[in-house]
């Protein structure tokens, strides 16, 4: 296939710098443009809920690109417009203004998740304008109310306690990140936030908001704070694309090479794109950092007719309550979890535990909480699958 002229990416975040990036790296030498919705340059949003929260980095530097930069690697820049439609060789954009290209990468990433009545002024965290209000607002408060224990929530809440807030955490399920780490695991999750000082209210479901500031909880009880943030997960951006023939039924429906099902000469990657995934035989969206870089590299190579590169394991990580919570491979996939080292599986300290997911008695994933190195150690026995010896034997 002939290389494009022109590649246009839609969405100026980390996969659509990186896509932009890759692509020059594979030599490609046709025109880039890059949109994106944000008035910022290209930011990395881990950061936002950890350093930049506590205020430990000024905003400026979670900057990924700035325009000099994408300037030295020739990508034309349109930020602050977001895509309106995408037809086929042309992207429509708020202003009014068209742009017309032989490929499209789209990486519009993902929408934080509301609740039902959720007022203007309760908090969410997806954006660097996001992370500078919830700042703000922390600064002036004794109290914060986080709805949802999953990794964001639990990084806000973990930030804020450590600046001396009152902080309540409600989840809805027994445990945190039942669904990604399973209920063992969860366990972990729960008192690495209350042995953080914070309260974890489980099995907690939110019926309404009273106002900004309080809310309802089946039961009737009433839970207020002076800041409110709602932490419940993201939803791939595809609202601008209701008019487009791409399907977005959950994600975008991609091949293993990141190309739009039915849409020739459109890719997506990151949050937004659900990959056929060979391990569990069916499109699947992973909201994770890793993933969006290694989907940006695969995409840039196939665009320009590269050969692909072996792809790496899934990867993610979140850092609370001083320790840094890493996993690999697909922990979701697992039937049994065996403790592999350390204590907290048996109740003991939770930092230095590293989990073992076993499908089938094979290693499928790894979870370890303040177990870097051996996390790290763990990977290979993961890609190919070591069965419960083998893992348990690791020194
Ligand atoms: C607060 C926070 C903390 C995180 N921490 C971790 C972590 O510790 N570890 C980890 O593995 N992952 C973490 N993640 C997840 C990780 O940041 C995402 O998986 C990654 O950013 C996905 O990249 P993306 O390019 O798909 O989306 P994004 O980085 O969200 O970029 C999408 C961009 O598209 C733009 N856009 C949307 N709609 C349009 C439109 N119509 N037109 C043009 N532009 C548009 C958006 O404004 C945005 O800039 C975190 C995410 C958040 C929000």
């Amino acid at each position: 296939m002939a290389q494009p002229g022109h590649v246009a990416v839609i969405g100026a975040g980390l996969g659509g710098v990186r896509t932009a990036e890759q692509l020059r790296s594979a030599g490609f030498e046709g025109a880039i443009s890059l949109v994106g919705a944000e008035p910022h340059a290209p930011y990395d949003r881990p950061p936002l809920s950890k350093q930049v929260l506590t205020g430990a980095w000024a905003a400026e530097r979670v900057v990924l690109r700035d325009l000099a930069a994408l300037a030295e690697i020739d990508v034309d820049t349109r930020f602050g417009v977001p895509a309106v439609a995408l037809h086929e060789g042309t992207v429509e954009l708020a202003d009014g203004t068209t742009l017309d290209a032989d490929a499209f990468v789209i990486a519009t990433g993902a929408d934080p998740r509301r609740l039902p009545g959720q007022p203007e002024e309760v908090h969410t965290l997806r954006t660097l304008d996001d992370a500078l209000s919830l700042r703000a607002a922390l600064a002036g408060a004794k109290s914060l109310l986080v709805v949802g224990g999953g990794f964001i929530g639990a990084e806000v809440a973990s930030g804020a306690a450590g600046q001396g807030l009152r902080v309540t955490v409600i989840e809805a399920a027994r445990v945190p990140c039942e669904r990604a780490l399973g209920p063992e695991v969860g366990v972990l999750c729960g008192r690495l936030i209350t042995e953080g000082g914070v309260e974890l209210r489980l099995g907690a479901t939110l019926t309404r908001f009273v106002d900004a500031h309080t809310v309802e909880l089946a039961g009737g009880e009433q839970v207020t704070a002076d800041v409110v943030l709602v932490g419940i997960g993201a939803a791939p951006a595809l609202g601008w694309l209701s008019r487009s023939d791409v399907d977005v039924t959950n994600g975008i429906a991609c091949d293993a090479s990141g190309r739009v099902l039915g849409a020739p000469g459109v890719w997506a990657v990151g949050d937004v794109a659900a990959w056929a995934d060979p391990v569990r035989g069916k499109h699947f969206r992973h909201e994770h950092w890793t993933s969006a870089v290694d989907q940006a590299t695969v995409v840039a190579r196939d665009i320009v007719g590269a050969e692909p590169q072996p792809r790496g394991l899934p990867y993610f990580w979140s850092d609370q309550f001083g320790l840094k919570i890493q996993g690999i491979g697909h922990p979701d996939l697992g039937d049994t979890v065996v403790r592999l080292k350390g204590e907290g599986l048996a109740g003991g300290a939770v930092k230095g535990t590293v989990a073992g997911y076993f499908a089938d008695e094979r290693l499928v994933g790894v979870v370890g909480f303040g177990a870097a190195k051996w996390v790290a150690r763990y990977r290979a026995l993961v890609g190919k699958g070591a069965d419960r010896a083998e893992a348990l034997a690791l020194e």
